[in-house]
């Protein structure tokens, strides 16, 4: 397989045919991301992801991930192609998904959202990080929540299923509370189908990392992270069932709980957790990686 650099995928598509359609990020400058750091975007040609496809198909998938960073700023007719392409070469492929940041899916019309649905494309993993406009604006996301919404709202309109994620602790010690208010406000009203809770990673790479050994930002302990989470899970009133987890090897606590069903249990968890303020609960620090 063509793979270039770090070919990363959500958690949920571990099991996935990864097929590498562009290289880096077509924004590439949030502070706390390293990932595709002096990567410059590319799409890769059409003759080489075919090459992929045919090599990956040669196993049974029922689900493809296309990666890197952000497939959907890529031309309709690009993204129709390789999606043709997967589902001629893979007749068990029921899913395909991509990462989307909120441009790329403003870009795109209802109805061509619609037309990649019909196409093969069932779930967009939208990159949120966090609710509010000021940390927004610091981490140099590209987006702000009311533009977040009207993303969100062409995504649930279109049939796709929406995923998205959020950052604890990139609103720092000073932000803390306002980052896991404003950040469960905006996930209740977007209500997404999935919610995933990530938290900050400092890579030595990124400018958040230079702010921190600087002294300019600094992470809440594992206690406050917790309590952020719980403050989110708190402000969250969905609208329809979110799966909402935080088992990303990058936490702390593991979760998995349908909101709004189970809200008060996981609510009490973490109550019980924060309470106890045992180290032993949560996950070791050398276990906790990206
Ligand atoms: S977090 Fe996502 S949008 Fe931001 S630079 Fe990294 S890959 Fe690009």
């Amino acid at each position: 397989m063509d793979y270039v650099g770090h070919v990363i995928r959500p958690p949920s598509e571990a099991y996935s045919m990864i097929i590498q359609v562009t290289v880096g990020c077509s924004h590439n400058m949030c502070t706390f991301c390293g990932t595709y750091k002096g990567q410059k975007f590319r799409i890769k040609d059409m003759a080489t992801i075919k090459r992929d496809i045919d090599e990956a198909s040669r196993y049974r998938f029922e689900r493809a991930f296309l990666a890197d960073g952000d497939v959907l700023i890529l031309p309709m007719e690009t993204i129709l192609e390789i999606v043709g392409y997967i589902k001629k070469k893979n007749r068990h492929i029921e899913r395909i998904g991509v990462y989307a940041n909120t441009k790329a899916i403003l870009k795109k019309s209802v109805a061509e959202l619609r037309r990649l649905r019909e196409a093969g494309i069932g779930i967009l993993y939208q990159g949120i990080e966090t609710g509010n406009k000021e940390i927004l604006r610091k981490i140099k996301k590209g987006a702000f929540p009311h533009r977040m919404k009207e993303a969100a709202a062409k995504v649930k309109e279109s049939g796709i299923l929406l995923s998205q994620t959020v950052l604890l602790g990139i609103g720092g010690v000073e932000m803390s509370r306002a980052h896991a208010e404003d950040t469960g406000r905006l996930l209740g009203e977007m209500s997404p189908d999935y919610a995933s809770a990530l938290t900050v990673m400092l890579l030595p790479n990124t400018e958040l990392y230079r702010d921190f050994q600087a002294g300019r930002f600094r992470l809440p302990d594992k206690f406050g992270l917790l309590e952020e989470l719980r403050i989110i899970v708190e402000n969250m009133d969905v609208k329809s069932k979110c799966l909402f987890t935080s088992n990303h090897a990058s936490n702390y606590l593991p979760l998995r709980a349908v909101l709004p069903d189970q809200k008060e249990e996981i609510l009490e968890l973490l109550d019980r957790v924060l309470k106890m303020r045992d180290e032993r609960l949560l996950k070791p620090e050398h276990m906790r990686a990206l």
